[in-house]
């Protein structure tokens, strides 16, 4: 089984991670604080934050919004030659759906130990069919430091799920 992902990153992974950082601040205070770039050839072509609260869909989290938006601007599908950046590890619909979209490269910032799907709860990207390569732990410190921020300044006003909560209580 190959490694789900790899720690080494670059400086370009810091910058893009500054910035989705800055996005992910657009969630709060109802929505948790997530953001996402999506890149192609160098340049951001789409950005977004969790909004899954405010616009009550399913299906809001950041990557989710990253990918359509740039699906819609490339007009296609197959989002090869792309790199996702996002500050949490992607939960498993959205690691699906990253790997639907074929982007090629994924730089995640904190790991999350309920959800994550690039190999703290899930292996999704472990199948030898699976060619996104991933990083992940870029600026974790920062990215995991928002989140908890949030779980500890809000709790009990959310319908958030109590058991995610918990877990980033414990982080
Ligand atoms: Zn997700």
């Amino acid at each position: 089984m190959k490694e789900s992902h790899t720690r080494s990153s670059s400086s370009a992974h810091h910058r893009w991670m500054e910035i989705c950082l800055g996005l992910a601040e657009n969630a709060l205070p109802e929505d948790v604080p997530v953001g996402a770039i999506l890149l192609y050839e160098g340049e951001i072509i789409a950005q977004a934050c969790n909004w899954r609260e405010r616009d009550q869909n399913p299906v809001g989290h950041a990557e989710i919004s990253v990918l359509q938006e740039a699906s819609k601007k490339l007009g296609r599908w197959r989002l090869t030659n792309t790199t996702l950046v996002v500050t949490l590890e992607p939960c498993p619909m959205c690691a699906s759906a990253i790997l639907q979209a074929r982007v090629a490269q994924v730089v995640f910032g904190a790991y999350d130990p309920l959800m994550g799907a690039c190999g703290s709860k899930y292996h999704l990207f472990n199948d030898a069919r699976a060619k996104t390569r991933i990083t992940g732990g870029v600026l974790e410190g920062p990215c995991a430091k928002l989140l908890r921020d949030f779980f500890r300044g809000t709790g009990g006003q959310l319908s958030f799920d109590k058991r995610e909560k918990l877990s980033w209580d414990l982080f």
